[in-house]
């Protein structure tokens, strides 16, 4: 179920422009507006849901087919040596956009601290 006042839910329906690379009946996958590393992918559920928190079983299985199909996607759009997967939950982590999604960053050697 997508929401009217959300900005991924905008863009998974096509009302706003996104640098969209993959999508499918499970996500939606976009360039980052504001990149952090050399290659910054968003993969958004097209279920329309704000925190990892939320999870239940039924959320757990389309989140599970999308990081099965996430390595293809990342590989695809240039991270060919790796690449760190972050979900960030409220605001102690930042949280911006209140629509689930998993930031894919690579491209280049991360730095982790
Ligand atoms: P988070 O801080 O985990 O909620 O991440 C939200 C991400 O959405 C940030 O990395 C933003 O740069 C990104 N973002 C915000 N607005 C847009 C937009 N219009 N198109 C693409 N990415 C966006
Ligand atoms: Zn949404």
């Amino acid at each position: 179920m997508l929401k009217d006042d959300c900005l991924f839910c905008k863009k998974i329906k096509g009302e706003i422009p996104s640098s969209k690379v993959y999508e499918d009946g499970d996500m939606y996958v976009f360039k980052d507006i504001a990149p952090k590393a050399k290659v910054h992918l968003l993969a958004v559920p097209k279920d329309h849901y704000k925190l990892i928190s939320e999870m239940d079983d039924g959320r757990a299985q389309v989140l599970a087919r999308i990081l099965t199909k996430l390595p293809q996607v990342a590989a695809e759009n240039g991270c060919t040596n790796g690449y760190r997967l972050v979900v960030n939950q409220g605001d102690d982590a930042g949280q911006t956009v209140f629509h689930l999604h998993v930031h894919i960053l690579g491209g280049e050697n991360l730095p982790w601290d």
